[in-house]
């Protein structure tokens, strides 16, 4: 059997992306590590910052460096937007945004033929597999690309327009999964968008809550403008966890402009409001940027004022990284790089306290946790409104816990085995 080794790359549609790979090609070669020997390197490339660029050009380099015999298969985001970098030129496969339900078939016939393929038309893959291997939780691909623009991203010109998956294989495809796994994770580049002729996202939610053996269904993101009363009616009535990751990106007006962001932070703030109104137990976590250009010191603060007013989970905040091709990299009005540190510092130590305070509030409470790894005396987990939890007790992984909170202490939150395990 000949031997492939792959890395990945990126962010989760990628992930997944593999994932399915992988399963196809186990059928017929088997996986090594990437540092061992193989006769076929597969390297799931992101284009998403100029790091991420960098990394995929370096271990395409270190390939045809270490194993300059073997093949070489280069997927994703960085082979559509850039197909034309000299990287590429001793690559023998190359796979963009489309064709990755036939990437095995491909790999199949260059084994046999040095077949040479490239990705033209985009369409939306469904990548179904048998088990999300590995993980306690699963990951259901429902949406590719996006059509916003925004100023600072490549993901449009990288994963071409917006599709969504056909409603009722997507349906299926859960079912099989939900026989694996207690909790299904909706992702996509932009999952809010999700449209298969008349049925939304929404209604994809209210029938994946109908099967039985699925005890929480995650969105991996949605922007504000997507979240409407049929998506808060199913956190009310259906699986659909009590937990929402909100791009916001950035925290005044005038940068939301710049970034072609089609919102205000009035808006995004009155929208949180309404839904903790509706779902008192909501939490709620964002992705934040600092440092876009014209990012002045003023803009800056307000920003600060924002996260002290949103009283947000968790933020994952990026210093803005120039990307070429993007609108923003244009700008003349670039932040220093020791200035958009600085403000990332800031924002973590503000949202540090804000953090805690709300894990705080949780002391002496019971919630549900999805489990996944036991190391030194914790198992590990997150609960349904993905609340870091370490679980002083041995309990495999994908059990889901009633638990009690009864401390925080050095980033993360201590619990005990409140009574029943669920299951
Ligand atoms: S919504 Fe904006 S940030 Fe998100 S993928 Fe589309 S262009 Fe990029």
């Amino acid at each position: 059997m000949k031997k492939y080794a792959m890395m990945v790359l990126g962010c989760k549609v990628n992930d997944y992306e593999a994932h399915y790979l992988k399963e196809q090609l186990d059928k017929d070669y088997t996986e090594v590590k990437f540092n061992e020997e193989a006769d076929i390197y597969i390297v799931f490339s992101c284009c998403v910052t100029n790091i991420a660029e960098s990394k995929t050009r370096k271990f395409i380099h270190r390939i045809k460096k270490e194993h300059p015999n073997a093949y070489t298969v280069v997927i994703g985001c960085y082979v559509q937007s850039k197909h034309d970098d000299e990287v590429f030129k001793d690559v023998d496969l190359l796979v963009g945004s489309s064709h990755k339900d036939k990437i095995k078939e491909y790999i199949d016939k260059m084994v046999k033929a040095d077949l040479y393929e490239k990705d033209i038309t985009p369409k939306f893959e469904e990548l179904f597999m048998a088990d999300y291997k590995g993980k306690t939780r699963s990951f259901l691909k429902i949406q590719d690309g996006c059509d916003q623009y925004c100023a600072y991203c490549i993901i449009p010109y990288a994963r071409g327009h917006e599709r969504s998956g056909d409603f009722y294989k997507l349906i299926d495809q859960a079912k099989r999964l939900s026989e694996h796994s207690k909790e299904i994770v909706l992702t996509g580049i932009h999952t809010g968008r999700y449209h298969d002729g008349d049925h939304d996202l929404a209604e994809l939610i209210s029938e994946l809550s109908k099967i039985d053996d699925l005890e929480t269904i995650r969105l991996s993101s949605i922007e504000i403008t997507e979240i409407n009363d049929k998506i808060i009616k199913e956190m009310k009535e259906g699986k659909l966890a009590h937990h929402l990751h909100i791009p916001v990106q950035a925290g005044s007006d005038d940068i939301l402009k710049a970034m072609y962001r089609p919102y205000t932070i009035k808006e995004f703030l009155d929208k949180i409001e309404d839904i903790r109104k509706e779902i008192p137990d909501i939490l709620i976590s964002t992705d934040l940027i600092v440092g876009f250009p014209g990012e002045t010191d003023e803009l800056f603060a307000r920003t600060i004022d924002f996260i002290k007013e949103a009283n947000l989970s968790f933020i994952h905040c990026f210093p803005y990284a120039k990307k070429d091709g993007t609108k923003a990299s244009l700008s003349k009005d670039q932040i220093p790089g020791d200035i958009k540190k600085a403000r990332a510092q800031k924002v973590a130590e503000v949202q540090k306290d804000i953090t805690e305070k709300i894990w705080s509030s949780y002391i002496g409470k019971k919630v549900t946790v999805l489990t996944e790894v036991y190391k030194d005396g914790f198992t590990s987990g997150h609960s349904k409104e993905y609340l870091p939890i370490s679980i002083m007790a041995k309990i495999d992984s994908g059990k889901m816990v009633n638990v009690k909170i009864i401390n925080t202490k050095s980033g993360r939150m201590i619990g005990e085995v409140s009574e029943d395990v669920v299951e």
